[in-house]
C-alpha cells in the first residue's frame, strides 16, 4: 500500500502551481484528523477553556458518530487549526476540523509540549489553535451559549447562524445524499446537548449584541443565515420571510456591521428581491452538484420541488437582483466520484465540473465549493467511507481558478482575503489557492 506521504509529495510535485497548503488542507478536509488525548482540552464546560471548541454549526463534518467519537467529543476538539512550517515550509493555512480517529493526519504534542500535525509518523507543521473569543464566555439572559446560537469560523471572520437545524426536505427519497443536518439534530439531541431547532430572533440578536461588544479585534465580517429548506411553513412563514425577518432585524439593529449573506433554495425572483429587500448582500442557492443525473440522485428534494433546470434558471434570474457578482451557489466538491453512481474516472468528474463552472462564471457568477467530508450516516459517505480521490481535489482547485480567470473574474466578496498564507475559508481550498489580491 503506498503511504500517503508518498501520495500527497506525488501531488505537490506533478502539481506545483497548486500551493503545497491547499494539498495538505484538502487531505485533511476529505479524510479528517485523528486527535491525540495531548491535543484535546479538558473543557467540558465549552465557555471555561483557552481554546475555541468545535461548534457543530450546521452539520457533523466529522467522520464518526458523536457515541463512536467518544473521548474525542465530549473534550471538544477546536473549530479550526491553523498550520504553519514544517518540511513543506506551509504558509499560514486555517482549516476547519473534521474528526477522524483512523485518520494517518494526527495532532499530538511533542515532547517540547508543542503541538504538531504528523502524518505517517512525522511531523509536518506547527499546529495552532483557535484562542477562546471573549464573547463565547458570555451567556444569553436565556443562560444559552454564544457558541450555540451564533458561533464563528473562518478564524472568527465569518457569524453562522443556522437559524433552523433541521431540514424539511426529509427521508431518504429527499435528503440529499451527502447531507446529515438532520441527523446530527437527533445525535445531538440524543447525547443530551443544546441545539436548538428554529432560533428566535431576538435571542441572535442578543448573541449578536455579545459579539459586537467583545469581538475587539473586530475580526467578525459577515453572518450566514442558513439552515434546512423551507418547503412549506416555519412559524407561519415561507423560506424567504422566515431567512429574511433575521436578516431584516439585524440590520435594524446593527445597520451595515456585517455583510449579510443566506444560503436558501433556488427561490423564484420575486421571493429573491424579498431577500434583497430585507438586507441581504449575498446569496448561496447551491446548486450542489454540477451533472444532470448525479443531480437527480443525490439531491432528490431540490429534484422534486424545484427541478435542476429550473433551479439553474433561478441562479441567473437572481443575478439580476444582487448581481452576478453576489450570487455564489456551493457545490459539493467530490461527491462527483463517490459510489455507485459516481464518475469513475478523475478526468470524467473534473470535466463535468468545469463545465458546470463555465456555464455560471461565463454569466459572471462565481460558485464556490466545500470539500465533501463523507459523514456516515449519510448514504454517500456509508457507501464512500474515504471519500474522493485526493487527486480529484488538487486538480479541481487547478480548473476552478483557470475557469474564473478565462472568464476574468477575481476570489468571490465575502471571503475574506485570497492567497496561500492570508485565506480564512475553512473548509476547502479555493480561497487558499488563488492569487492574494490587495
Ligand atoms: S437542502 Fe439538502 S444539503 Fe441543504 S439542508 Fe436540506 S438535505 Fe441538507
Amino acid at each position: 500500500m503506498i503511504r500517503r506521504t508518498d501520495e500527497v509529495e506525488d501531488l505537490m510535485h506533478r502539481f506545483p502551481h497548486v500551493p503545497r497548503e491547499a494539498v495538505i488542507k484538502e487531505d485533511l478536509l476529505r479524510g479528517g484528523i485523528a486527535f491525540d488525548e495531548s491535543a484535546l482540552t479538558d473543557s467540558a464546560n465549552e465557555a471555561s477553556g483557552e481554546v475555541k471548541p468545535k461548534s457543530y454549526f450546521i452539520f457533523s463534518f466529522d467522520h464518526r458518530t458523536l457515541p463512536e467519537l467518544g473521548e474525542a467529543a465530549l473534550r471538544r476538539p477546536p473549530e479550526e487549526i491553523v498550520l504553519t512550517g514544517g518540511p513543506y515550509e506551509l504558509r499560514r493555512t486555517v482549516v476547519s476540523v473534521r474528526v477522524n480517529p483512523s485518520s494517518p493526519y494526527r495532532v499530538a504534542a511533542g515532547e517540547d509540549g508543542m503541538l504538531g500535525l504528523y502524518l505517517d509518523g512525522r511531523r509536518i507543521a506547527d499546529v495552532g489553535l483557535p484562542p477562546m473569543p471573549e464573547y463565547y464566555r458570555h451567556t444569553l439572559s436565556s443562560g444559552k451559549s454564544v457558541m450555540e446560537v451564533a458561533p464563528t469560523i473562518q478564524w472568527g471572520y465569518l457569524i453562522y447562524l443556522t437559524v433552523f437545524r433541521v431540514c424539511q426536505y426529509f427521508g431518504a427519497k429527499e435528503e440529499c445524499q451527502y447531507c446529515d443536518i438532520n441527523h446530527n439534530w437527533r445525535q445531538h439531541k440524543a447525547a443530551g446537548r443544546p441545539y436548538t431547532g428554529v432560533k428566535d430572533v431576538e435571542e441572535v440578536l442578543e448573541a449578536l449584541a455579545i459579539i459586537d461588544k467583545y469581538d475587539t479585534t473586530g475580526a467578525s465580517t459577515a453572518y450566514t443565515l442558513t439552515g434546512g429548506a423551507v418547503t412549506s411553513r416555519v412559524g407561519g412563514k415561507d423560506e424567504a420571510d422566515f431567512y429574511g425577518q433575521y436578516a431584516q432585524a439585524i440590520e435594524e439593529r446593527f445597520p451595515g456591521r456585517w455583510i449579510g449573506k443566506v444560503v436558501a433554495q433556488a427561490l423564484p425572483k420575486a421571493d429573491v428581491q424579498r431577500f434583497k429587500d430585507y438586507g441581504i448582500q449575498i446569496y448561496h442557492p447551491n446548486y450542489e452538484v454540477w451533472d444532470k443525473r448525479l443531480f437527480e440522485l443525490y439531491c432528490p428534494g431540490k429534484e422534486r420541488y424545484v427541478g435542476r433546470d429550473e433551479w439553474h434558471r433561478r441562479i441567473l434570474d437572481s443575478a439580476e437582483v444582487f448581481g452576478p457578482r453576489n450570487v455564489i451557489p456551493n457545490f459539493v466538491a467530490g461527491v462527483e466520484m463517490a459510489e455507485p453512481f459516481g464518475f469513475t474516472t478523475v478526468d470524467e468528474a473534473i470535466a463535468s465540473t468545469t463545465e458546470g463552472l463555465e456555464y455560471f462564471m461565463s454569466r459572471g457568477i462565481t460558485p464556490r465549493f466545500t470539500t465533501w467530508c463523507p459523514e456516515p450516516t449519510t448514504p454517500l459517505g456509508k457507501a464512500n467511507p474515504e471519500g474522493a480521490p485526493l487527486e480529484y481535489h488538487i486538480r479541481l482547485l487547478e480548473a476552478y481558478r483557470a475557469t474564473m480567470e478565462a472568464n476574468g473574474l477575481s476570489s468571490p466578496p465575502g471571503y475574506g482575503p485570497a492567497g496561500p498564507g492570508r485565506a480564512v475559508f475553512s473548509v476547502s481550498s479555493f480561497m487558499d489557492s488563488l492569487p492574494a489580491e490587495d
